[in-house]
C-alpha cells in the first residue's frame, strides 16, 4: 500500500482508498497515477540525497589530499567528518533506495 496526496486537500491518504478520509472527496482511477508520481518523486529525492552524500565524501577526500600534504589539525578533523558523513549518508541512501524499490506502486 502506498501513500498518495489527496488531489483536493493534499493530505496523505492510501492509494487504495476510493474516498478521501479527510475531506471526503471522491477519488477516481487517477489515484494509481498519483501514486506512481509520488513514487517517482521519492526516487528522485533519494537519488539527489545519494549525490549529496557522494559530494560530501569527495569534498572530504579533496580536503584530505589538498596541496599534496597529509591533512593536519582542523583540516584533518573536517576531512574525517566529511568522509564519515558522506560514507554513512551514501550507505543509508542505498538502503533506502533498495527498500523503496521493493515497495509496490
Ligand atoms: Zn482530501
Amino acid at each position: 500500500m502506498a501513500l498518495i496526496e489527496c488531489p483536493s486537500c493534499s493530505k496523505r491518504i492510501s492509494s487504495k482508498a476510493s474516498v478521501c478520509q479527510y475531506c471526503g472527496s471522491q477519488l477516481s482511477g487517477d489515484t494509481q497515477v498519483l501514486s506512481t508520481i509520488s513514487h517517482i518523486k521519492r526516487s528522485n529525492q533519494l537519488v539527489n540525497q545519494g549525490l549529496l552524500s557522494m559530494t560530501i565524501f569527495i569534498a572530504g577526500v579533496v580536503m584530505w589530499f589538498w596541496g599534496g600534504n597529509t591533512a593536519e589539525g582542523v583540516r584533518a578533523y573536517i576531512a574525517v567528518i566529511c568522509f564519515v558523513l558522506g560514507f554513512v549518508g551514501y550507505l543509508v541512501t542505498r538502503l533506502q533506495i533498495v527498500m523503496h524499490k521493493r515497495k509496490k506502486v
